[in-house]
């Protein structure tokens, strides 16, 4: 991969794009290519063999003209500096995006999660709270899962900063819910992605009942995107986690296949499920391809082998900026990330207003929230790239600037 096919210079990209279109100065543009705050920390833990290992932790916090920053928080061994950098800025795309009062932020610790014992990631989680705890909290910065993290680790943190700062739930999100976490919000980037498919497929007056998707991920996200688009009456036809991928084209057996890498941590030997390449997943025709694992999947290597009506990024930055260039021209819609998986993000919003109000929301409020600010934002987007002949990762990023703009000159400089 070139040097320059990260996240962050392709965010960089696509942000001088938006405000060449909107006019903004170079000074504007900097301002929020830049992040206001960056934390590294060096994380010293006992492994369970005995021996002392030591981990970097990072946490951006890139925009707050909008309100606190917001952004997941993920431990994998790719994780450093500007990986987080290139995450960060993205949450504050997504986050004016949707239009919830909230800014940018993320986080990471780079190590190898699945080699932990729940003992270990404990202690490297509290750890890592009693380094940062200064500049996190409900009003600045408000951490919740991502790749490698989950409900878990998001109690060890509330517990740790509560233990600092007394009974503090809304300084994390996606906690489990006997700790104050919402209802809905495990399958809430996935739900998410069901919302703005449907809205999509109105948009150009097409049936879902029928179509075809491809998905790669099997973690929260892949596996709750596929459950939203069965729903709708998506086929899922292809499936793959990070060691294996099986096709079905009469559709797959969703539940079949989780119970099975429950069990034994493999999607391998489903009987009527034929397994094919990693590389092939991404090349197999259908109508939705959904890349909903790590950055840089598609990149301008296989992106002129994709054979899809629409790439739905359910993953963070899953493209290359060479590769959107080749889609574009190629004339395959991209739903950009800051959109299609910001369900997560927006019930986070949910979980922080029931966790100040001291309120407790029922299922219903929470999908029919869901449905109302991810469906205004999707057909948003998709009416502003229409109307100005743009992409929609170009419509979206320039409602998406424009917002933070706006707050920034209201804030009075
Ligand atoms: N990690 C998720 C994302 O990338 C969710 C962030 C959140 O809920 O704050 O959007």
């Amino acid at each position: 991969m070139p040097a320059d096919s990260t996240t962050k210079s392709a965010y960089e990209t696509f942000l001088s794009a938006a405000c060449e279109r909107l006019g903004y100065s170079k000074t504007i543009t900097s301002l929020l290519t830049l992040a206001a705050m960056e934390i590294k920390v060096e994380i010293p833990i006992i492994r369970d063999n005995g021996e002392l290992a030591i981990y970097s932790g990072y946490r951006v916090q890139h925009q707050s003209a909008r309100g606190p920053c917001k952004g997941g928080l993920r431990y994998h061994p790719q994780v450093d500096l500007d990986e987080v950098r290139g995450l960060a800025s993205l949450m504050t795309m997504k986050t004016a995006l949707v239009n919830i009062p909230l800014g940018g932020g993320k986080g990471g610790i780079s190590c190898d999660p699945k080699t932990f014992s729940p003992r270990e990631l404990e202690v490297l989680t509290r750890k890592f709270v009693k380094r940062i705890h200064r500049e996190i909290g409900p009003n600045s910065d408000i951490m919740a899962p991502d790749m490698g993290t989950n409900a878990q680790v998001m109690g060890w943190i509330h517990s740790e900063y509560s233990a600092i700062y007394g009974h503090s739930p809304a300084a994390v999100t996606g906690k489990p819910l006997s700790l104050g976490g919402s209802v809905g919000r495990e399958t809430a980037t996935g739900d998410g992605i069901g919302i703005v498919v449907r809205e999509y497929a109105r948009h150009h007056n097409l049936t879902l009942d029928g179509m075809t998707a491809v998905i790669q991920g099997f973690g929260n996200v892949g596996i709750n995107a596929a459950r939203a688009l069965e729903r709708l009456g998506v086929r899922v036809i292809a499936i793959s986690d990070s060691r294996s991928a099986v096709y079905r084209p009469e559709g797959l057996d969703l539940e079949t296949l989780v119970q099975r890498k429950r069990e034994r941590g493999s999607l391998a030997e489903v009987s009527g499920h034929k397994e094919i390449e990693a590389a092939a997943l991404l090349e197999t025709e259908c109508d939705l391809l959904i890349p909903a694992a790590l950055e840089n999947a598609i990149t301008e290597k296989n992106a002129g082998r994709v054979f899809a009506r629409a790439v739905i990024e359910a993953a963070n930055g899953p493209l290359t900026c060479e590769a959107d260039s080749i889609l574009r021209e190629r004339g395959i819609d991209v739903v950009p990330d800051i959109l299609a998986n910001a369900g997560g993000v927006i019930v986070s919003y949910f979980e922080w207003v029931q966790n100040l109000q001291r309120e407790v929301w029922p299922a219903e409020r929470v999908n029919s929230e869901l449905d109302r600010i991810i469906g205004d934002a999707a057909r948003g987007v998709f009416l502003h790239s229409r109307e100005k002949g743009l992409d929609l990762r170009s419509a979206a990023f320039d409602i998406a600037v424009a917002r933070v703009k706006e707050a920034l000159d209201a804030t009075g400089f």
